[in-house]
């Protein structure tokens, strides 16, 4: 398993403030201080595991004896043998911070700092993987994020990443929610062409939406009759 546990991000105020119509919601300099308060507490790391393809199945592939289920992921992998499963958190700090405040628009400004560094945690791993292994596109699903890939998928993958709790902190629980809340997990994988989960995802509003919904290609994956 390797491990990145010096992720630099460089978080801009102003981008996430302009985001949040601070100008509205608040004032800058209250906005301005939780930030410069929160930064100390964002301690980004990553794993993440390479592994092959052994099997593929109509609906599902089977890596290291473990069968991921999910119609989407196995035509996302028709011509991949590599694939990479991460764990990335910006670890308990910030949340911790946002479960004891009891004002309501600290904590919003709290979850919205520390979305945006968790996604600049995560295309850290994927500059590293693009460089490491040379790779120029790169795609990745995540179990929860379409119903074709249900959150219940989560066990599997956390068992192709076994020890990352003793290595970035990040288990998790009854309900397979990750704990640190702050992390995302996922399978990275080479693509021509940049796969979204969001492009087969017709939920709306959605602040995370990454690219328009694509009716003609969820019938095309199958998951829209
Ligand atoms: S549109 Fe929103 S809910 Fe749907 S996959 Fe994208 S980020 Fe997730």
């Amino acid at each position: 398993m390797e491990i990145l546990d010096k992720i630099q991000i460089d978080l801009n105020a102003k981008k996430i403030g302009e985001k949040l119509h601070v100008q509205k919601t608040g004032s800058w300099d209250q906005f301005q201080g939780i930030f410069e308060a929160t930064k100390p507490l964002i301690t980004p790391k990553a794993v993440y595991v390479v592994r092959y393809i052994g099997e593929k199945l109509e609906d599902a592939v089977v890596i290291d004896g473990i069968c991921l289920r999910s119609r989407v992921l196995r035509k996302n992998l028709e011509t991949v043998g590599r694939v990479f499963p991460y764990v990335v958190t910006i670890g308990p700090g910030l949340e911790a911070k946002a479960d004891a405040s009891q004002d309501l628009l600290e904590k919003y400004y709290l979850d919205s700092i520390g979305n945006a560094a968790l996604i600049h945690a995560r295309k850290y791993l994927q500059g590293e993987l693009r460089a490491r292994f040379a790779m120029e596109g790169l795609s990745f699903m995540s179990p929860g994020s379409l119903e074709d890939w249900p959150i219940e998928e989560q066990r599997s993958l956390f068992s192709l990443l076994e020890g990352v709790e003793n290595a970035i902190g990040v288990k998790l629980n009854e309900s397979l929610l990750m704990i640190p809340r702050k992390s995302v997990s996922g399978l990275y994988f080479p693509t021509k062409v940049t796969f979204y989960s969001c492009q087969l995802c017709p939920r709306k509003p959605c602040e995370g939406r990454k690219a328009a919904y694509k009716e003609d290609l969820a019938r095309e994956y199958g998951i829209l009759k």
